[in-house]
């Protein structure tokens, strides 16, 4: 029985008095309390009280092949009414599980042939770091099991992959997150380079601090290394030319493990189904995604390494690799990854956004033109409009400016949606957006 849609301020007011939001803000703040939304399709949302939006930020970097797909709904629905759940431990797999492997493996760069399914992309960083050790301990060095990533990074917000992950803001709940075995390197943030550096010089520093860690560490604490191939929460650092293959040959020379966190960029952000080896020409031993596997249709998430670290596992490691969710290979999850990739294929949407992803980045550009903007950088379908209070000194608003509230407020009753975090507002429209929605969504931006 379908349940009438009650009224925006009366579902507000039931989801205040019980829901506690993933970074909720406890501080100051104006409670608008209007949106709550009720239908997508598409590149679009409405809202209940039947306002669109045009959604900028693809949900959560997430909505690839669009909204309100009968062909998604459907897949899901059949295999629901199929298969909804099966055990999938140690020696039972089902039948979408089994195909999503095998396709993944077709599509993944190299020898990654192996998959590991999980819930989402946190579980998938969560797994790749502790395969690391598992990987390592196997060839028999138990102490190779340290982490170096990045500052400005986001990977998760489990307990380990909060830890890994190092993104401004994110750690002021004075949690005591896991310090021992992890090391932050700069984040490799061109427009906020030092400014008597050229970019190639900035490479050259990024490099060299990543030597001089494993040389003061030493690379026998040292077993991976994780990087989104773009920093994504972190502002769409598009890292230096060279920087991200001559990290993994660093990697490669001490035998650290090179984790591509490709939750946002696999799947077509970028126009490939993989950024790591088409866009930047590294070959990552390991993978993580999750996101736009499935279009943000039902949780999933997963992480696809090699054989060389699967055959190393099988021989020398324990018996055991305890690692798996309930819902670790989920049928219905796993058809809904199988359509979403057909769709992606049969309606060429990595051509498309290799297209329009080139039009959004020029027509977005046009935005650096404004005063309040100091740098509009991107790639594809991923862009980040950085404002800033002076161009000069790259000096950010100081916080009661409130910009980033300001701007998708004022978005929001334009029927743009935005979710700038602080001054830095990143896009991620899903993959089938139209030149004529870049354009609206361009210009209610300049407005
Ligand atoms: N890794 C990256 C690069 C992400 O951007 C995210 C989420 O935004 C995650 C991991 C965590 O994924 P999830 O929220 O699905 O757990």
């Amino acid at each position: 029985v379908a349940q009438a849609i009650l009224p925006n301020e009366a579902l507000w007011e039931m989801d205040r008095a019980h829901s506690l939001h993933p970074w909720t803000n406890f501080g100051p703040f104006e409670d608008k309390g209007s949106l709550v939304i009720t239908k997508g399709q598409g590149c679009y949302l409405w809202d209940a009280s039947g306002r669109r939006y045009l959604d900028a930020v693809g949900g959560m970097w997430c909505t690839n092949v669009g909204l309100g797909r009968k062909d998604m709904a459907q897949a899901i629905a059949d295999q629901a009414e199929r298969l909804a759940y099966a055990n999938y431990f140690v020696d039972v797999t089902n039948d979408p599980a089994a195909r999503l492997a095998a396709k993944i493996a077709e599509l993944a760069p190299g020898d990654l042939n192996r998959v590991h399914f999980t819930t989402g992309g946190s579980t998938a960083v969560d797994t790749a770091v502790r395969m690391v050790s598992f990987y390592h301990r196997a060839k028999g060095n138990p102490t190779k099991t340290g982490i170096v990533a990045r500052e400005a990074s986001y990977h998760g917000s489990t307990y380990l992959t909060q830890s890994v992950g190092k993104r401004n803001g994110d750690r002021i709940d004075e949690f005591d997150y896991k310090s021992e075995g992890i090391w932050h390197l700069a984040s490799p943030n061109c427009y906020r380079r030092p400014s008597h550096m050229t970019e190639e010089q900035f490479c050259d520093d990024l490099v060299a601090e990543f030597e001089a860690l494993i040389a003061r560490e030493g690379a026998d604490r040292i077993g991976g290394f994780i990087a989104e191939p773009i920093q994504a929460s972190g502002g769409i650092v598009i890292p230096p030319k060279d920087y991200l293959r001559r990290m993994w040959q660093v990697c490669q020379k001490h035998d650290i493990l090179f984790i591509a966190d490709e939750v946002v960029t696999a799947f077509g952000r970028l126009g490939h189904w993989f950024a790591s080896l088409d866009e930047f020409g590294v070959q990552p031993d390991i993978i993580t995604s999750a996101k736009g596997l499935t279009s943000g249709y039902v949780p999933l998430g997963a992480l696809i390494f090699s054989d060389r670290i699967w055959d190393v596992m099988a021989k020398g490691g324990h018996r055991w690799f305890t690692s798996g969710l309930t819902y670790s290979g989920h049928p219905v999850a796993c058809a809904a990854g199988l359509k979403n990739i057909e769709i992606i294929e049969s309606e060429g949407l990595l051509e498309h956004t290799r297209k329009v992803g080139d039009y959004f980045q020029s027509r977005m550009g046009e935005l650096s033109a404004l005063p309040l903007v100091g740098d509009v950088r991107g790639r594809k379908l991923m862009l980040c409009v950085e404002s800033v209070a002076n161009r000069e000194t790259k000096a950010v608003l100081p916080d009661e400016a409130n910009e980033s509230k300001r701007i998708s407020d004022i978005c929001e009753d334009m029927g743009l949606l935005v979710r700038p975090l602080g001054h830095l507002n990143v896009m991620s429209p899903p993959l089938v957006i139209t030149e004529s929605e870049i354009d609206f969504a361009a210009e209610v931006l300049e407005k």
